[in-house]
């Protein structure tokens, strides 16, 4: 709800029914908030009270405070979209005032928003993937390996300009596997990047390898060269380099493979790149996930194309994904029998979902530009808001917005991160932290890190004041607009409640 829609919702007890029943038909929400001298909420007034009232022989002149007393049923700001909902069936109302701690009422939910979730990043189909399917079935090729496998691989590796691909169940599957081939075995130590969705690591410790972290640098939120150089000086100095770096790039955007990439050269460790949320984005012209010596992308449920669940590693050495396609299925020999010489895994994608794939890769661009055009309208409509700080894009690189997020500028950022994510959860819309580091995570407590500066963690700063948006190529006008009305009145309020703090 807009601010002003709100502020039209309350009203004075003194206020007569007459002009109470005016503003209920001129704010159209079925409720008003009837606010005492203190700002604290003395009850709600619904159609039916003032029916009834004047139904009742009271003169419309009669204030609002002469109808029988009746205690509201309200929310605190904790409050989440499903316990707001549960409250409303046990009372059957459609409406619930939120009362901050004061008794103030600063928010109210309606019933109707509650049915209608708006997700972080829904899958969106397009028209192609039912046909690939139903050839699949057709043709009786439900099993993993078939045509759709290949044609996914095919087409895959020619979008983003590489040799080879080799499809699997999961993009954690992906990383695994590159892991492997890329030579990574138990006690070695692997350079990872911190801020990072924990699939990017996991894999390391699959290998009984060690993670290393590495921070993110503010241009672009993705790994700190700066952190990237102190780490292999360390590495160095100790007798132990890492057998592989994974770098990751983030929410829909390449890291800054120039600064880079000549770092882990310089050291001979190959790069392992952690493609799986920028499948679309561009580096200088070239497609992210086309500079390391693997990489890895992934087409789960919310990433920006979807065969509901998979992944796909990548590179340009032939020998290396056909390792891959070997690993993926246990690792049989080729043999009329089923020979076996080393440890395989069943990680290869089915020929069902590889269609779906081949499907949505072909509305791949138009769900760049769909993402892109949402960020887009959130930063328009908030352009007068100074404490929005989006994620920058920095010259050269093409980000496909997979998710729009944010960091809130001033003081006390996590705070007025938290109650503005609460806020929008109350009203059923799914806002999320920045990913929390892996540095500080209980998993990996112990494990080595290496921050930006000396004294200026990045990533932690990032995920206390970071919130990610929903940002689905498939969100209509009016569901970003309710996302930003409410955002809007939640950044205010946040930004108020610290000012008098
Ligand atoms: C989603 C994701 C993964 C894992 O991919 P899955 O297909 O879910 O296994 C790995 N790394 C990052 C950065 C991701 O966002």
């Amino acid at each position: 709800m807009k601010p002003e829609e709100f502020q039209a919702l309350c009203v004075p007890p003194e206020c007569t029914l007459h002009a109470a029943l005016a503003r209920m038909n001129q704010v159209a929400r079925g409720i008003l908030l009837v606010l005492g001298p203190d700002g604290r909420l003395v009850r709600t007034l619904t159609d039916g009270d003032l029916r009834r009232a004047l139904l009742g022989h009271l003169a419309e002149t009669s204030p609002v405070s002469s109808l029988p007393a009746q205690p509201p049923v309200t929310v605190s700001e904790a409050a989440t979209a499903a316990g707001v909902l549960a409250l409303m069936d046990r009372h059957l109302i459609d409406h619930v005032p939120v009362l901050n701690a004061a008794g103030e009422p600063v928010d109210v939910i309606f019933r109707r928003e509650l049915s209608q979730r708006i997700w972080l990043s829904s899958p969106h189909l397009g028209e192609e993937e039912t046909a690939f399917v139903e050839d699949a079935f057709k043709t009786n090729w439900i099993a993993p390996l078939g045509p759709h496998v290949d044609g996914f691989e095919r087409e895959l590796a020619a979008h983003v300009g590489l040799g080879h691909a080799a499809a699997v169940s999961s993009g954690t599957a992906a990383l695994h596997l590159g892991l492997l081939l890329l030579g990574v075995k138990p006690g070695d130590t692997v350079f990872c990047s911190s801020l990072t969705f924990v699939g990017s690591c996991n894999p390391i410790l699959y290998c009984g390898a060690q993670p290393v972290f590495i921070d993110s640098e503010p241009q672009s939120w993705n790994m700190s060269p700066a952190a990237l150089e102190r780490a292999f000086d360390v590495a160095r100095r100790a007798g132990r380099m890492p057998s592989c770096v994974v770098l990751v790039n983030l929410y829909g955007q390449s890291a800054d493979m120039d600064a880079l990439l000549p770092i882990c050269e310089r050291y001979g460790v190959p790069v392992l790149e952690d493609a799986a949320e920028s499948l679309g984005a561009h580096y200088k012209g070239r497609s992210s996930g086309s500079f390391g010596k693997l990489a890895v992308y992934s087409f789960n449920g919310n990433k920006i194309i979807t065969t509901s669940g998979g992944g796909m590693l990548v590179g340009n050495d032939a020998e290396l994904i056909a390792r891959a396609r070997k690993l993926s299925t246990q690792a049989r020999e080729p043999a009329r029998h089923y020979e076996h010489t080393e440890v395989g895994f069943n990680y290869r994608m089915s020929n069902v979902l590889a269609g779906i794939g081949r499907g949505q890769l072909r509305v791949l661009e138009q769900r760049v530009q769909q993402r892109r055009r949402v960020f887009d309208i959130y930063r328009e409509a908030l352009a007068d808001l100074p404490q929005v700080q989006w994620m920058p894009e920095p010259e050269g690189m093409r980000s496909t917005r997979w998710l729009t997020c944010f960091t809130l500028a001033g003081p006390d950022a996590a705070l007025r991160a938290d109650l503005v994510m609460k806020s929008l959860e109350r009203h059923s819309i799914e806002a999320r932290p920045v990913w929390k580091p892996m540095h500080l995570q209980p998993l990996f407590k112990g494990a080595a890190y290496f921050s930006h500066g000396p004294d200026d963690d990045v990533s932690a700063r990032l995920f206390d004041a970071g919130v990610c948006l929903p940002s689905g190529s498939n969100l209509t006008d009016e569901q970003i607009g309710r996302v930003i009305d409410h955002l809007r009145r939640a950044l205010i309020l946040a930004e108020d409640r610290r000012a008098a703090a």
